[in-house]
């Protein structure tokens, strides 16, 4: 199994997982054409996809999908809460136009999930997780093929026990590194609101969240961590990295790990990970 990140922020987030058999594109945020042309970019044929899995309906990470669908003909899996708040009227003159034009492109064409159960794709295993986060029904997942066990999650505002748990005897984990704490509260650009949400446990992780998880619960098994989801206004990619590195550094000697914290990027993809 390999993944790469295709691109990751506040402004999309999508990510491809291939085995020798199956391709999935998880969430599809980024516009329809960025997808396409980040698929091209990483050599793969946007016609060999065989699912797009949509974890939360947020702009950030099914924006993209309406008119992804227009090119890409593959079921969309995704449970019926993310799916009912996905096709839900926006406000706005537009609103009611999109909702129809959803409607059509997920007619006949969608896989019922549940976000706290099992499910196959291919010759991929997932194991989702709920996690807490201002949306319908978000989730994040374990992939899992031939005892390689890659971790995805993004969009959540605290860890909990549950995930805790299962990010461990992972090969890979992506996680979200959102904000630096002073970043967001220095912010000029967010509303008081924005951050409210943002910081809120509901909302997004902190540079400073990820790193005591780092220190106190990761079990050290992964070869690599990729930072995903970074504010472009209220984090520094290098600011990220240093934090997740400097507590890797910090845990207690017994519990020294090799794990490789590499950034994603909202413009282009990552290099493969590939665990095969
Ligand atoms: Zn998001
Ligand atoms: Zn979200």
């Amino acid at each position: 199994m390999r993944f790469t990140v295709l691109g990751s922020g506040s402004t999309g987030n999508s990510v491809l997982i291939t085995t020798e058999n199956t391709r999935v594109l998880v969430d599809a945020g980024l516009s329809a054409k960025q997808i396409l042309l980040r698929l091209a970019e990483v050599g793969e044929d946007f016609e060999k996809l065989d699912a797009v899995l949509i974890t939360h309906e947020h702009s950030d990470h099914a924006g993209g999908l309406r008119v992804l669908l227009k090119t890409v003909r593959c079921p969309v899996f995704l449970s019926d809460k993310t799916q009912d708040a996905y096709l839900r009227p926006k406000n706005g003159a537009n609103g009611e136009r999109e909702t129809r034009l959803r409607q059509k492109v997920l007619k006949d064409n969608t896989v019922s999930i549940e976000s706290d159960e099992g499910f196959t794709i291919g010759d991929i295993d997932f194991e989702p997780f709920s996690v807490p986060h201002d949306a319908a029904d978000n989730f994040g997942f374990v992939a899992k093929n031939s005892g390689v066990r890659v971790a995805t999650l993004m969009d959540f505002g605290h860890f909990t026990p549950l995930m805790k748990e299962k990010l461990t005897g992972c090969d890979a984990i992506v996680v979200e590194s959102n904000h630096a704490i002073d970043m967001l509260r220095a912010c000029p650009v967010y509303s008081w609101e924005l951050k409210e949400r943002i910081s809120s446990p509901t909302g997004h992780i902190s540079n400073e969240d990820v790193a005591e998880w780092l220190t106190e619960d990761y079990d050290g098994s992964a070869r690599d961590i990729v930072l995903a989801h970074l504010s472009q206004k209220a984090n520094e990619p290098n600011l990220a990295k240093l934090t997740a590195e400097y507590a890797l550094e910090t845990r207690e000697p017994l519990f020294r790990t090799e794990t490789r914290i590499t950034l994603s990027r909202h413009d282009k993809p990552t290099e493969w990970l590939d665990y095969r």
